[in-house]
């Protein structure tokens, strides 16, 4: 018996498998769900369309294992010829308006890591889990070249892989010989893209390289994840076609994509079981809950305690807003250490780089070309233009523990402002066009521009940053290694007990349950602000504010960030012991931690003043801040006109950077609070 008819007679049998799962599956609620997907597909005009490899392998698993699995392409095609078969005989007038059918295969129970890709995998049907790291511009790919014979013959030829073959024989004069044209613009082309993911940095062992794998992707799937998505691929594993070129064994394979899923991106991925939560319950319960999180940061350094609180917060962070105006106020609590070398810095951002539920540990300089943000790189070998994902990309959703920021690169240094306040970076760049999202918190340390902290100098002095960028952290600590006989004795002793124990200090909370509580408090809790918490915050600010009135020449001591970081450092605060309101204790706290570092870095060294303007430059607005600008606005304005023109108003509150549509809402918000009236049309006066 020859194997052709053996694999005709498989196939056959493969084919009626697969029309039988396809029209007699029931979901749950009894529906025959790829007939209803089938329909879907009709009325949404797609070609492609997603089935359920945990439905097959329940419905037929000999199917799903033997066949899908182990002979992919086979398989897609004849799921193809299947759900062609469906359409022919329930729609067969719609038949013609889909030229080819796409099946995409989703929940594979198996996830490869891109560490356990093996060569023995080659050719099957895998799916694997990573985060996008790189993406080129979406191009064309050619499945179908066309060619023209010296005798003026046609012929198309499939491409597969790189490489395009010419036609074997002439279809018009028989000849195999003579000169081929290739037509490119009647060939046939699909829209191709390559990305490359990784593996996501909370499973990577400490200290390695992280590997990555490529995977190429067509028709819808392109676009469909950016760099630092975390991503589902299934797909087939190949090996890329041209020869040895490459040495590393990792890199000749590749994934066709088959189907790629992103996964839901904020959402925590850590297990949290019922048990779980009741310990996490149980354990917030303590009243000195916050102290016992604190003291469980890094047990092996010595002091640094209001570091090691800020840190905390910062593991915890606040809750993101959305203004009225559809403006977002960031919720991450970003975290700047300055000190003297050898102060524990960089043990104890990779510290917190271990402990929480998703960070990555990086320095300034970045430890790929992308840096810190994102960057347009163009691949050696393959002469490529791609999108990378940097550091504060990559931990989208958790913390970036940066070392040595005052290192950190220029293309960096401009991005970074974006991506601590809007929290996404934006690229144009070699006809790439991409903002990314960066929803991080950003725990960093840097070290003194002159080798050592000079207290006599101001910050802005001391550390290599601009002002710009200092201003966007809510908490500076400085670090000084002033010789202190009493306080070195006490570290003395500390380190040479962490040295002489064979393991670390135990911490009060060990580090699994820490993650899971943080993990927890993340994302169920979401404590609103007092009415007292607001107050006393409010207090503080318009009293550092006043301060610096009273003495004309005394600069302004705070701004509006400082009142946004107090706000969501309360919120932080809170959040430890899973409270679900902000109230004085918490409000007191993040007065305290506010004030100990205006006095630290904000010293003015001129005046001895407080002055944040040392820390500070240019004048950011609150929503608060804007409204009494636009109030004074339409009360000088109709002071000199009579009423405020909307028109004149505008032009004053641009000159302010304030948006237009901010002050159509402010002025409408005002008016049905009778703060103003209309006095004629469009234009306003003061009540009183
Ligand atoms: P930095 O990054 O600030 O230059 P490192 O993190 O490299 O410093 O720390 C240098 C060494 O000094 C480490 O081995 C660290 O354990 C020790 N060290 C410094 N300060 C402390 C401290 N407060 N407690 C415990 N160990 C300390
Ligand atoms: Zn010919
Ligand atoms: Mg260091």
């Amino acid at each position: 018996m020859s194997s052709g008819t053996t694999d005709a007679v498989l196939l056959h049998d493969y084919l009626t498998e697969i029309e039988d799962f396809l029209s007699n599956y029931r979901d749950g609620s009894g529906r025959q769900k790829y007939r209803e997907l089938v329909r879907r597909m009709i009325l949404e005009d797609r070609y492609d369309i997603e089935i359920s490899f945990i439905d097959i392998v329940n419905y037929n698993p000999k199917l799903a294992e033997e066949y899908i699995v182990k002979d992919p392409e086979a398989a897609i095609a004849k799921f193809a010829e299947a759900v062609r078969h469906i359409i022919e005989i329930e729609y067969p007038e719609h038949l013609d308006r889909i030229p080819r059918i796409v099946p995409r295969f989703r929940d594979i129970p198996l996830l490869y890591k891109i560490r356990d890709i093996r060569s023995s995998l080659i050719s099957r049907l895998i799916a694997v889990e990573g985060i996008v790291v790189r993406a080129t511009p979406p191009k064309q790919k050619m499945t179908e070249a066309l060619f023209m014979h010296e005798c003026g013959g046609e012929a198309y030829v499939p491409v597969a892989g790189d490489i395009i073959d010419k036609p074997m024989m002439c279809p018009i004069c028989q000849r195999s010989g003579g000169s081929w044209r290739l037509i490119e613009e009647r060939s046939r082309y699909r829209d191709f893209q390559r990305i490359v993911i990784q593996e996501k940095p909370e499973e990577m062992p400490a200290g390695r390289m992280p590997r990555s794998l490529e995977v190429d992707v067509y028709d819808v799937l392109v676009d469909a994840a950016r760099p630092g998505d975390r991503v589902i691929v299934v797909g087939i594993l190949k090996l890329r076609g041209g020869g040895a070129k490459r040495v590393k064994s990792l890199y000749d394979v590749f994934l066709e994509a088959n189907n790629v899923v992103v996964s839901q991106r904020l959402l925590e991925e850590i297990d949290i079981t019922k048990e779980d939560e009741e310990r996490i319950r149980e354990l917030a319960k303590d009243p000195l809950i916050r102290r016992k999180i604190i003291a469980s940061i890094a047990p092996a350094i010595h002091g640094l305690w209001d570091l090691k609180e800020a840190i905390a917060l910062l593991l915890f962070g606040g809750n993101q807003k959305v203004l009225q105006d559809g403006t977002k106020v960031r919720g991450d609590i970003h975290v700047l250490v300055i000190g003297d070398p050898g102060t524990a810095k960089s043990q104890l951002l990779q510290y917190v780089s271990r402990i929480a539920p998703r960070a990555i540990y990086t320095t300034g300089k970045g430890a790929t070309a992308a840096g810190l943000t994102a960057a347009v790189i163009r691949e050696k070998q393959s002469g490529e233009y791609y999108l990378e994902a940097g550091a504060l990309v990559l931990a989208d959703g958790g913390i970036a523990c940066i070392d040595e920021i005052d290192k950190m690169r220029d293309e960096d240094r401009v991005a970074i402002h974006e991506a601590m306040e809007q929290q996404t970076i934006s690229i144009a760049k070699a006809g790439i066009v991409a903002r990314l999202n960066a929803r991080t918190s950003v725990l960093a340390a840097g070290n003194p521009r002159y080798g050592r902290y000079l207290p006599s100098r101001s910050i802005t002095e001391n550390v290599n940053l601009p002002p710009t960028i200092l201003s966007r952290f809510d908490l500076i600590f400085v670090i000084k290694d002033v010789p202190n006989p009493e306080r070195d004795a006490r570290l003395a002793r500390h380190i040479s007990t962490v040295h002489s124990l064979s393991e670390a200090i135990k911490p009060f909370i060990d580090i699994e349950t820490l993650r899971k509580y943080i993990a927890f408090a993340r994302k169920y809790v979401k404590p609103t602000l007092t009415d007292e918490a607001r107050r006393m915050l409010e207090n503080f600010f318009i009293e550092m504010r006043k301060k610096s009135l009273e003495t004309p020449e005394s600069p302004i001591t705070i701004t509006a960030r400082q009142y946004e970081a107090l706000i969501r450092l309360a919120e932080a605060h809170s959040k430890m012991a899973l409270k679900n309101e902000v109230t004085e204790e918490d409000a007191a706290e993040a007065i305290r931690l506010m004030k100990s570092m205006l006095e630290s870095v904000g010293i003015d060294v001129e005046s001895g003043e407080i002055d944040i303007d040392t820390i500070m430059t240019g004048k950011p607005k609150s929503q608060r801040e804007k409204m009494l600008i636009i109030e004074e606005i339409v009360r000088n304005l109709s002071a000199a006109e009579g009423c405020a023109k909307i028109k004149n108003i505008i032009g004053k509150t641009r000159e302010q950077n304030i948006d237009d549509k901010f002050v159509e809402e402010a002025l409408n918000k005002m008016r049905r609070e009778g703060l103003i009236y209309q006095v004629k049309e469009g234009c306003f006066a003061p009540v009183a």
